[in-house]
């Protein structure tokens, strides 16, 4: 198969094997050969290895397969698996691997070049998706992700805005957004409730010198109680008097009365770096 998969032919691929799109799985497929192409071309997977996430009916893959020199192609779903192995099955450069991305050992598939992560991704464990991305950045170049366009905007929030929280921070931490756009809910189907974004990313060379698991516990207590001031956050989330507490606070610059959202990431290592011996 040369191009992408139309609504037609996916209706009668679902139809061929009894299947109909799984919810719980976040089985909402895109239909739009536009906006496959526009991903494709924002993920710059060109002679590159490439990890999908979620290949569903293979709609990306295909396109990935014409341009990629390797595509591994990851489904949970044993079902869809069916229609992705006949859609790919004269694609000698994919090789489809039925598993939970979230249990996939990625360095075990890397070669001598990182590789590129494309996904259309299951909405219900975006979150835990990123996660696990930022933690295997060694193996990965670049992502390009479809999330929720509120995931989005929680990944692109600037502080002091209400979108603005764990994730946001994470993502500063780590990596660097280099150019979005939106995508329609009705190129999908079904349609989702909700439109939705697409990001491409790539990992910062000079991620703050700092012990990440303490880093992000002080991240996590300080935006525990995220109406309340920093003070009464980390005071009760880390059970340190007050009284220290101010005198943490003063010493890296930062008001005891400014709430978690309001704070960059510079301000959470320097927070970090008078924080780091009493935790
Ligand atoms: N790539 C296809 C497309 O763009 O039309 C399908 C995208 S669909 C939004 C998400 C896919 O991820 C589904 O096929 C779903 O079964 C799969 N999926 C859900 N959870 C997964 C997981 N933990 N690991 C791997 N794939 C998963």
């Amino acid at each position: 198969m040369e191009s992408t998969i139309t609504i037609s032919e996916l209706l009668s691929l679902l139809e061929k094997y009894s299947l109909k799109p799984n919810k719980k799985l976040g089985q909402n497929f895109l239909i739009d050969e536009n906006i496959v192409r526009k991903i494709i071309n924002l993920a710059e997977v060109d002679q590159k290895e490439v990890l999908e996430i979620g290949a569903g009916p293979g709609t990306l893959t295909t396109f990935l397969s014409q341009k990629a020199k390797k595509v591994f192609a990851v489904e949970i779903d044993k079902k869809i698996l069916n229609v992705l192995k006949e859609v790919c099955q004269n694609l000698s450069n994919v090789e489809i691997i039925n598993q939970d991305f979230l249990k996939l050992n990625v360095k075990n598939l890397t070669s001598t070049q990182k590789l590129c992560v494309v996904g259309n991704l299951p909405y219900y464990v975006t979150s835990q998706i990123l996660f696990k991305l930022f933690e295997e950045r060694n193996y990965i170049e670049s992502f390009t992700i479809m999330v929720q366009k509120e995931v989005a905007q929680r990944l692109l929030a600037k502080p002091g805005s209400k979108d603005y929280g764990i994730l946001t921070v994470a993502m500063n931490f780590y990596c660097k957004v280099e150019d979005y756009f939106h995508v329609s809910k009705n190129v999908f189907y079904p349609r989702p409730e909700v439109d939705s974004t697409v990001l491409k990313v790539t990992f910062k060379e000079d991620i703050p010198d700092v012990d990440e698991k303490k880093f992000f516990k002080i991240v996590h207590a300080c935006f525990s109680t995220r109406r309340k001031t920093i003070l009464n956050s980390l005071s009760n989330s880390l059970g340190i008097e007050k009284a220290e507490l101010k005198h943490v606070l003063e010493k890296a610059f930062l008001q005891e009365n400014l709430r978690a959202e309001d704070l960059s990431l510079d301000h959470f290592v320097r927070l970090y770096k008078e924080l780091k011996n009493i935790i």
